[in-house]
């Protein structure tokens, strides 16, 4: 479906009042991709696809289609010559229209044959599974409903490029889950290329081909869900893809990749991932999966504090002697006031730099009463 083979962003920037909100992105999307852009609230996801969609004008950088022709430059076009899709947060549909008449309503811009709007519009409700409820009006519809008409009504226009802003934020949790294999499923089947925001990193992971995850307005990694998930680039993207255990301690010595780190009454051994010296501050970060409650070597002695149930597993919060907070998950039925022992395999402490004036997170409870 698409009319391009590349999109590149090249230094793509845009300043609020002489803030950055977005800064030096450069980014080579394929046809056929599914892109996640990801990052905390204010991070400038929704800044960057607004400068894509040509909803922002950008204050540096350039933004280049790639086809068979040679490369063109389209981020001087409006938004109605890039041939984009677009499916927001809010559904905006027109609420005095059925559902066919939505997604009918673009290709009757176009002034296609009647026949052929037809033809389209019933394919694009169908693949929406909406054909039941062609006839009535979103105000009729649930919410993950009227979510479809909007996807069907951006997809039916054959757009090169979809472009996607929370586009399941306000559903609740199941229909989140069914629309996003819903999403998923469109995506491959009509071979479409998306770009999809969203500050959910497990709905970024399971979704896109490829993430960008960006901080303060900068991409701090670009990489498949597999390279986010094991090898986060720095301690921010650590303690944003759900390394829980965020440690600020002294490296005492380093081998190799091989690291010890000491502080807090803890001495682990972890895994550098690179620019680590000894006498070096750090941060230590280790999933709650990866805590393992276990006798063993590599270990800390805590007491357990606070046990949540979580189906088949636990979500525990421990203490160390020290008074460290630690988060752990496990299939043991422990309870509060148990002591146990804690013990991480090396290669799944990451050990990163700091840099300076740079702090560990303040856990919640701390940072609420601080
Ligand atoms: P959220 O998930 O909360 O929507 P986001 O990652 O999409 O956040 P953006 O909306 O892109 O973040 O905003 C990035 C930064 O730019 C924020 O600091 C925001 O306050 C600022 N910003 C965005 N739009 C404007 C505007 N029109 N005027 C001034 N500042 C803006």
């Amino acid at each position: 479906m698409s009319d391009f083979t590349e999109l590149r962003l090249d230094g793509v920037g845009r300043r609020f009042a002489g803030k950055d909100a977005l800064a030096d992105l450069d980014l080579t999307i394929a046809a056929g991709e599914f892109i996640a852009l990801l990052g905390p609230s204010g991070c400038g996801k929704s800044t960057a696809l607004n400068c894509l969609a040509g909803l922002l004008p950008l204050t540096a950088g350039s933004i280049w289609q790639r086809s068979q022709d040679g490369e063109r430059r389209i981020d001087t076009l409006p938004p109605e010559k890039r041939g984009f899709g677009m499916v927001f947060q809010s559904y905006a549909l027109f609420p005095h229209m059925s559902v066919r008449r939505n997604v009918a309503f673009g290709l009757q811009m176009r002034r296609l044959s009647r026949a052929e709007v037809k033809r389209r519009t019933d394919e694009a409700i169908r693949l929406v599974q909406l054909e039941e409820h062609a006839d009535k009006l979103p105000g009729q519809l649930s919410g993950g409903q009227q979510q479809r008409v909007a996807i069907a009504r951006a997809v039916v226009l054959e757009p090169s490029l979809v472009l996607m802003d929370e586009p399941l934020s306000n559903l609740d949790a199941k229909l989140r889950l069914e629309m996003r294999t819903e999403i998923r499923r469109l995506h491959q089947s009509l071979g479409l290329t998306t770009v999809y925001v969203t500050h959910d990193q497990e709905e970024a992971l399971s979704l896109a081909d490829r993430l960008v995850v960006l901080r303060a307005g900068r991409v701090q990694q670009v990489g498949t869900p597999e390279e986010l998930h094991s090898r986060p680039a720095n301690w921010h993207v650590a303690d944003f893809m759900g390394f829980r255990n965020i440690l600020e301690l002294e490296a005492t010595q380093v081998s190799g990749t091989e690291v010890v780190v000491q502080g807090e009454g803890l001495r682990l051994v972890g895994t550098s991932t690179g620019g680590v010296a000894t006498g070096d501050r750090v941060m230590a970060a280790v999933r709650p999966e990866d805590l393992v409650v276990a006798t063993g070597d590599n270990a800390t002695g805590a007491t357990v504090d606070v046990v949540e149930y979580q189906g088949r597993e636990l979500a525990v919060e421990a203490r160390t002697s020290s008074g460290r907070a630690l988060h752990v998950r496990t299939d043991q039925r422990l309870a509060p006031g148990d002591e146990v022992t804690l013990t991480v395999r090396p290669e799944r402490l990451l050990v990163y730099p700091v840099a300076p004036g740079e702090h560990a997170p303040a856990p919640l409870a701390e940072a609420v009463a601080g």
